[in-house]
Order: structure tokens, then C-alpha cells, then sequence
């Protein structure tokens, strides 16, 4: 395996950190979503950048495309933003792209590369969350349409989406089938709830979605009928990927101010970067660093080579989200009480952290998957 990063690759690097920090980090969108951020990033080419060149899209490899996205999670300090991003591209225009008819694909990937439509996904339930295949939302065929009933919950992008990605049950009898359909905001029926209020990435606006007989034509089924399982499993490799690597840069900003802070600050005569008790959790971050990316260049090889990577983004979403956390917690506790207040930035950092070792599939499901794994002979 080859690691080494072109001149390019790095150029690109750097000019998604200086975009970032030039247009991405206005305070005033911290907690809130800003329409002139996403116009700005549409406009960069960022959307596009997996997408084909007779979309308009710059057609990156993956390993690419991770590294600039890595640089987004540095250079923007809004991870709310970072997020409405990652779900945009990754949980619906990339699922259209890669696994859309040619139909769907002109109808709906021109209008999101250009960022005029924002897509979202559509897969927790009030009553169902980890045990997602026990979703209730109907789909019934009806002519040259299904018809789809239900409410799905905690929706990233939500209130601000025209287009989701919404599994439904197709079939009870005599085995439960599931099938993903692209519903259109506009679609009659089709209703979202108010921004739920969150702790953390709250410029990432979330909501309920309501579907109220909700007439879909048959074309906007993506994957097959009756797919919509193994089409999930897919998609989520995908999600446990990308939405999970602009963390690493994250981790290195917050590990940057770190440095700087137990550097300048002083105790009992002594910068405190001096006591091992705050040097090494300074280390710990590091290593944390540098192994994520070790796995974020495996994961991007395999989907450059088009292989599968569904246990390698399980262990990648385990690993990147567990040490997310835990940079961020430690990042307090090297800042005292100055990191407990608002304007240190590092509560803001940590609110945002909590959320990712639940969404995308809790820590403990991919332990579930990662133990079946281990069960695995060796050869
Ligand atoms: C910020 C954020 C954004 C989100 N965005 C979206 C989105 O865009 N689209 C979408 O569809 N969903 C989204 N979700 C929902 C998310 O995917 C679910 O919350 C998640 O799958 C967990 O479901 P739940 O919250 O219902 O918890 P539950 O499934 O009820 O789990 C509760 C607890 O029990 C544990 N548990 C459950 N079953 C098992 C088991 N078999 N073994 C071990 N432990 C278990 C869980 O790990 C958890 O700790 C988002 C969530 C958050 C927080």
C-alpha cells in the first residue's frame, strides 16, 4: 500500500483549511444554520467532490476526498456546518449517484452538486432506533406509485432538506422486506416537524418527518424493491466513513490549542505542559491522531478499489468517535475552569462530540458488529 500524498492532494489540503477559516467561522453560525456558509461551499466545488465530470463534480478518488474533508473538520470550527455537509453528500446525493437509475440521477444530482437542493436521510423511528428494521413506515404499491405512511425521527438537515432518503416497509409477509425511496419535500403530504433542540451541532438543524399518504412514483425507488436491507448496510459504510473523518481534523485543532494552552499557562512556577499528568493526555490525543488516519487511508483504499470496508468503518466509527470524546474531555480538564466557560470554545467542542457515539449506529451496536467479527477464523 502505497502512503504517500501528492503535491496536489496537499495543495488541495490547503486550500480547504484556508477556504475554511476565511469563510466557514462566523460566530454568529455557531448555533444556527447559515444559508450564505452553504452558498459559499457550494460555490468552493465541495459538494461535488466524488461525483463525475458529466455531472459538473471534480471526480476525486475516495482517498481525496478524505483528505479534504479531514482538512474541513480543521479549518471550520462550526461542526454543526460540517455536519449538514457530510449529511448532504454522503447519506443521500452520493446514495443517488452510486446506486440511482440514470433517471434519478439527471433528475436529482445536478440541483444537490450545486447545493440548490439540500438531502437528508430518513431511517430512526420513534420506536425504533438501533433496531432500525423494525421500522413501521409503510410503502404500498398503487398504480404507478407506492404510497408511503409514517413518521421518522431525529432527521439531520431536516428542516432545511428538499430531498430524502426514506426507507419503508414494503412487504410484511411472508419476510419482512424494506425499500429506500427518494421523497421530495414537495410531494403532498410530506411534512416536517420544528427544530429539535439539541445539546451539541446546533447549527445542524433536525427534525421529525412526517409522511401523510405520500404518493411516490415507482421511478424514485433507489436500489431495487424489496433491497432497501442490504442497500442500508451500504449506505451506512459510507456514513460511518465520511461523516466520521472530518473528526480526525477536529481532534488536531483541539489538540493544536492544547498544545498552546498548556504551554502558556502557568502553575507553581511551571508551565503545566511540564507535569506528565497534562503532557501525556496531550499524547494520548496525538496517538489517537495519527492511528485514525492510518484507518481513514485503509477505508479510502478499499473504496478506491472498489471493495466493501463494513467491518473497517465499524472498528473506524468506534475508534475516531470513542477518542473524539475523549480529546475533546480531555481538552477541558487541560484548560480548568476556562474550558468550562463559553468563551474558550472548548464546551462548544465538547457538546458537539457527545452526539457521534450515537448517530450513524451507537458504539454499542458496532461493538455487536465487531464482536461477530472477532468470532471470525484468522485465515
Ligand atoms: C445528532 C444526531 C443526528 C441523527 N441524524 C439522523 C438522521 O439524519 N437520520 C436518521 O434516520 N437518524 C438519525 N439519528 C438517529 C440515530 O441514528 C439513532 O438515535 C440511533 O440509531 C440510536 O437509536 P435510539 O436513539 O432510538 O436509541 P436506542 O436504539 O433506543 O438505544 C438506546 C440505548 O440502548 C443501546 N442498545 C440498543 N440495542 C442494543 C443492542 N442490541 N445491544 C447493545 N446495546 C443496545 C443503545 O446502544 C443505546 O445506548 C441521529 C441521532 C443524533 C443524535
Amino acid at each position: 500500500m502505497d502512503f504517500t500524498i501528492t503535491k496536489a492532494q496537499k495543495q488541495l489540503k490547503r486550500e480547504v483549511v484556508e477556504f475554511a477559516k476565511n469563510n466557514l467561522n462566523d460566530q454568529e453560525y455557531f448555533e444556527k444554520f447559515s444559508e450564505d456558509m452553504w452558498k459559499k461551499i457550494c460555490e468552493f466545488g465541495f459538494l461535488g467532490l466524488t461525483i463525475g465530470e458529466e455531472f459538473g463534480g471534480l471526480q476525486e478518488s475516495y482517498l481525496t476526498a478524505a483528505i479534504a474533508i479531514e482538512a474541513l473538520g480543521y479549518g471550520c470550527k462550526n461542526n454543526g456546518f460540517v455536519f449538514v455537509v457530510m449529511n448532504h453528500i454522503w447519506v443521500c446525493q452520493n446514495l443517488i449517484y452510486l446506486y440511482g437509475t440514470d433517471d434519478l440521477k439527471k433528475k436529482y444530482i445536478e440541483s444537490m452538486l450545486t447545493g440548490a437542493k439540500i438531502g437528508a436521510i430518513a431511517i430512526t423511528e420513534p420506536e425504533s432506533g438501533s433496531d432500525a428494521l423494525s421500522m413501521k413506515t409503510t410503502a404500498k404499491e398503487m398504480d404507478d406509485c407506492y404510497i408511503l405512511n409514517g413518521s421518522k425521527m431525529f432527521i439531520s438537515n431536516g428542516p432545511i432538506a428538499d430531498i430524502f432518503v426514506v426507507y419503508a416497509v414494503t412487504q410484511e409477509e411472508p419476510s419482512r422486506k424494506i425499500t429506500a425511496f427518494v421523497v421530495e419535500r414537495k410531494f403532498d403530504g410530506v411534512k416536517t416537524g420544528p427544530d429539535i433542540e439539541k445539546m451539541g451541532l446546533v447549527a445542524c438543524p433536525t427534525s421529525e418527518l412526517i409522511l401523510d399518504n405520500v404518493r411516490v412514483p415507482k421511478e424514485n425507488i433507489l436500489g431495487k424493491i424489496d433491497s432497501g436491507s442490504v442497500l442500508m448496510t451500504t449506505a451506512l459504510e459510507w456514513e460511518r466513513f465520511y461523516e466520521f473523518v472530518p473528526h480526525i481534523g477536529v481532534m488536531q485543532r483541539v489538540m493544536e490549542k492544547c498544545v498552546e494552552q498548556a504551554r502558556a499557562r502557568k502553575q507553581f512556577n511551571r508551565a503545566i505542559s511540564d507535569y506528565q499528568a497534562i503532557s501525556h493526555k496531550i499524547a494520548d490525543m496525538k496517538v489517537a491522531i495519527e492511528m485514525a488516519k492510518q484507518m481513514m487511508y485503509k477505508i479510502a483504499w478499499l473504496k478506491d478499489n472498489g471493495k466493501t470496508a463494513y467491518e473497517e468503518t465499524s472498528i473506524f466509527k468506534l475508534y475516531v468517535s470513542e477518542n473524539y470524546i475523549k480529546t475533546c474531555r480531555d481538552a477541558m480538564q487541560i484548560f480548568g475552569s476556562y474550558g468550562y466557560t463559553k468563551e474558550y470554545d472548548i464546551e462548544r467542542e465538547l457538546r458537539d462530540a457527545l452526539a457521534c457515539s450515537i448517530y450513524s449506529g451507537t458504539n454499542e451496536m458496532q461493538k455487536n458488529t465487531i464482536y461477530n467479527m472477532a468470532s471470525f477464523s484468522y485465515f
